[in-house]
């Protein structure tokens, strides 16, 4: 049988922004309901090594996810393992839907649902994942000191992680499909100024080479869009940045988005274009997608939504 529950606040999303918002939510006495989603922890939680998380010089994403649940659990937040399917955001209370029939209406609501990187959509992509393809230079950057890497895309994030791959990298080769990047002239003008920085247009990749035993790539097979020709190119790691998808299309039509799908906040707070409304996390951010700003932007919502009730 289905039921319906009512909270304060109610928290979709599990990430970092979704458990940092029930915490401070719970210790403002707000009896949270927090929704976990398909994936409980959030995007950290398939990758491995986290190293600029402050206070762990190394922690596993998994690891760090349990711990913030756990956290959020001793501070009394009810945790969830079900999805929002639809929500209703006209009429306050806000109602969700849920996966399993069940219903929450709760006055105040955070959004946290995070965002997805795209991906080339191979299988050999999906078999490298963290052993040698990453979606986040910031993250695992690192961990190609002196080797040959590619990024493939030609957008801002393309050039800014190839430009940040530099630090580490012996060579770092952009691959892009076209024959010119959409990135910002400034960010063109130092990716083609940068002594490790090369350059490749018209190619796609087509497959990324490598080993079973111990899992780890060494090259990557590509396509020339214009004439057809295949080569091969060595390198020890794939970075794919080819844009990411904010979780948004729970409120497509209900809330205000921007460019690219993300959600339009005032300026400094986490309000959303509908008042009692909170979004925090990569949902929001189409810059800077780290663990901690989302942990950040978690906070203030909880604390936008515990002002946003004493008003009301
Ligand atoms: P997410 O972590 O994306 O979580 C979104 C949550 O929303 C999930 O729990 C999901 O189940 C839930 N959800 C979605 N839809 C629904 C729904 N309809 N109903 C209920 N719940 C829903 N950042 C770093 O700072 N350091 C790193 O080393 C690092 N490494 C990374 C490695 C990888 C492979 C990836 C992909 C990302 C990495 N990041 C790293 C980025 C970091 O993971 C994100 O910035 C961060 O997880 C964003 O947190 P979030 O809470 O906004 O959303
Ligand atoms: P983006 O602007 O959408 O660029 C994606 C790039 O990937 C494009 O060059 C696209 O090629 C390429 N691409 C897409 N699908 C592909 C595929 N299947 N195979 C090969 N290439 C593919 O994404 P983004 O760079 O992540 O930026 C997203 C938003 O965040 C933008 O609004 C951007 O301005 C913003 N951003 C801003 C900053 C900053 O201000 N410093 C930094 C990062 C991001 P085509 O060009 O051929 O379409």
């Amino acid at each position: 049988m289905t039921k319906n529950y009512h909270t304060p606040t109610l928290i979709i999303g599990s990430g970092p922004a979704g458990y940092t918002a029930s915490i401070y939510a719970a210790r403002a006495m707000l009896q949270p309901i927090l929704l976990q989603g398909l994936q409980p922890g959030g995007q950290l939680t398939i990758t491995t090594d986290v190293e600029n998380w402050p206070g762990d010089t190394m922690v596993l994403g998994p690891d760090l996810m349990v711990r913030m649940e756990d956290h959020a659990r001793s501070t009394g937040v009810k945790i969830v393992q079900d999805s929002a399917v639809e929500l209703q955001l006209d009429h306050r209370p806000f109602t969700a839907l849920c996966d399993s029939g069940d219903t929450y209406t709760c006055d105040t609501l955070i959004l946290a649902t995070g965002a997805q990187a795209k991906w080339l959509g191979l299988s050999s992509e999906d078999y490298y994942k963290g052993f040698g393809v990453s979606a986040c230079a910031t993250c695992d950057g690192f961990f190609y000191r002196e080797q040959d890497v590619v990024v493939v895309g030609g957008g801002n994030t393309a050039a800014e992680e190839a430009l940040f791959l530099t630090n580490f990298a012996n060579t770092v080769t952009l691959i892009h499909r076209r024959d010119e990047l959409r990135a910002e002239k400034i960010l063109q003008n130092r990716v083609f100024n940068h002594p490790k920085i090369e350059v490749l247009w018209n190619h796609v990749v087509t497959e990324i080479i490598g080993t079973d035993n111990p899992k780890s790539v060494d090259s990557v097979a590509l396509k020339n869009t214009i004439t057809g020709q295949a080569i091969t190119h060595s390198c020890t790691g794939v970075f794919v940045a080819i844009g990411h998808t904010p979780a948004s299309e729970l409120v497509t039509g209900q809330l205000t988005l921007k460019e690219g799908g993300y959600i339009q906040t005032s300026p400094g707070t986490t309000q959303t274009s509908i008042p009692g409304v909170f979004a925090a996390g990569d949902l929001v951010d189409s810059v800077y997608r780290q663990a901690v700003t989302s942990a950040g932007l978690g906070c203030m919502a909880a604390l936008d939504a515990e002002k946003f009730l004493a008003k009301s």
